[in-house]
C-alpha cells in the first residue's frame, strides 16, 4: 500500500472501502485488548467469576477484579458487534495499540463474522504499558514503524491500520511519550491518516499537547484528543481547546458514575452533562470538531456481563440528543460526517 492508493479511501482491517460505506461510526472502542497494568498481568491466582452479585461493585470501580480489563473473548465480541449492527451501527474504530495487546487478526475475524467495519489504530499507548526497550529508540524509528503499520501491516501481520493512535501521554507527559508522539506526527504527514491522542489526566494538558504537536507539524483538523470527558469539566477551557482547531472526543458515554477510580478527585459527568458540554461547543460553531464513543475497555461494560454495550449511544444517547433539541444535521455530523472526514485518507 502507498499514499496514492490510500488517498480518498478508508482502510478497514479487511481492506480498503469507500468512505460512503462508513455510516454511523463509533470513534474510540476496544474489542480485543488487555489494560491490566504490567504488575497485574503477573498475578495468576484463581478469582471468583463476575456474577450478578459482584458486577455492580466491579463496574463502579471500588471492587477490583483482575480480569475486568482483559477483553480476549472473540465470540463475545462477535455477539456484541451483531447487537450494534442491529441498532444501526456500521463502523467501529478500535484503538488498541502497542502495550495493550493488539490482535489484528482477531479484529479481521470479527469484521468478517459480523459485517461491522473495523478500523484499527497503531503506535504506542502510555509509557507505563510500553516495553522499556522503547526508551532507546529514536523519533525516526517510531515514525518508520507507524508508517509501516499503515502501509504494510501491524504487529507481525499483514493487517493494516486505518488511523494512528491512541498515542499515549501520562501526566506529566514523559520523554519517551514525546518521542513516540513526534514519530506519530511524522507518520500522520507521510500517510494522510488521522491521529488520535490519549492525554494525561490534567485539565490543561490537552491544550499543551495540541499546541506542541502543531509546532511539530501535525494537522490539527485531523488530530483527535480522546477522553475529554474525564479531563476537561468546564466550558471555558473546553472552548479554549476547541479554538486550536483540534477534534474533541467525548468517549465515555455510558459511564454514569461520579466515582472515577483512576482519579478520585474528578467528578465524572453523566451522559446528560456530556451532551451539555457538546451543546456548548456546537453553539460556538464547533460542530466539525466533535466525535463521540464509549471507549469500552473492560468486561462489565459489555452486554454479556450486564453492561450497556457498544449500542448504548445509538439506542439511548441519540434519543437524549433529540429530546435536547440536537438537530438531525448535528447528530449526523457527530456520528457520520466527522468520522467520515477523519477516517478518509488525504
Ligand atoms: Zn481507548
Amino acid at each position: 500500500m502507498n499514499r496514492s492508493q490510500l488517498r480518498g479511501r478508508v482502510q478497514t482491517v479487511c481492506g480498503l472501502i469507500d468512505p460512503e460505506r462508513l455510516g454511523q461510526t463509533l470513534m474510540h472502542e476496544h474489542l480485543l485488548s488487555d489494560l491490566r497494568t504490567p504488575e497485574a498481568r503477573k498475578v495468576n491466582e484463581p478469582e471468583e467469576p463476575i456474577s450478578l452479585e459482584n458486577v455492580w461493585a466491579i463496574n463502579y470501580g471500588r471492587k477490583k477484579h483482575r480480569m475486568q480489563y482483559v477483553l480476549d473473548m472473540k465470540d463475545i465480541a462477535v455477539v456484541e458487534m451483531n447487537a450494534l449492527r442491529k441498532l444501526g451501527g456500521d463502523t467501529v474504530v478500535e484503538l488498541t495499540c502497542g502495550g495493550i495487546r493488539p490482535d489484528p487478526k482477531g479484529l479481521a475475524d470479527i469484521q468478517l463474522g459480523t459485517g461491522v467495519n473495523i478500523i484499527m489504530g497503531c503506535g504506542y499507548y502510555v509509557e507505563e504499558y510500553q516495553d522499556p526497550s522503547n526508551k532507546t529508540r529514536s523519533v525516526d524509528d517510531f515514525a518508520r514503524e507507524i508508517v509501516g503499520q499503515v502501509f504494510d501491516g501491524a504487529w507481525g501481520t499483514n493487517v493494516r491500520a486505518g488511523i494512528i493512535g491512541e498515542i499515549g501521554s501520562q501526566n506529566p507527559w514523559t520523554d519517551l511519550e514525546k518521542t513516540v508522539m513526534r514519530g506519530a506526527v511524522i507518520a500522520q504527514k507521510e500517510t494522510g491518516a488521522a491521529l488520535n491522542i490519549h492525554p494525561g489526566r490534567r485539565e490543561d494538558l490537552p491544550l499543551e499537547i495540541a499546541n506542541t504537536v502543531k509546532e511539530w507539524g501535525a494537522d490539527l483538523s485531523r488530530t483527535i484528543i480522546s477522553h475529554i470527558d474525564r479531563t476537561i469539566l468546564d466550558v471555558e477551557p473546553l472552548l479554549r481547546l476547541a479554538e486550536t482547531g483540534v477534534v474533541l472526543e467525548f468517549d465515555m458515554f455510558g459511564v454514569e458514575n461520579t466515582y472515577y477510580p483512576l482519579k478520585e478527585s474528578v467528578d465524572l459527568p453523566n451522559d446528560g452533562m456530556r451532551l451539555r458540554l457538546i451543546r456548548a461547543l456546537l453553539d460556538r460553531g464547533h460542530l466539525d470538531q466533535v466525535v463521540i464513543s464509549h471507549d469500552i475497555d473492560c468486561r462489565t461494560r459489555l452486554v454479556n456481563f450486564g453492561g450497556h454495550g457498544y449500542g448504548h449511544i445509538l439506542e439511548n444517547v441519540v434519543p437524549l440528543m433529540r429530546a435536547r433539541d440536537f438537530s438531525q444535521e448535528e447528530i449526523d455530523g457527530i456520528l457520520v460526517e466527522n468520522p467520515k472526514r477523519l477516517l478518509t485518507f488525504v
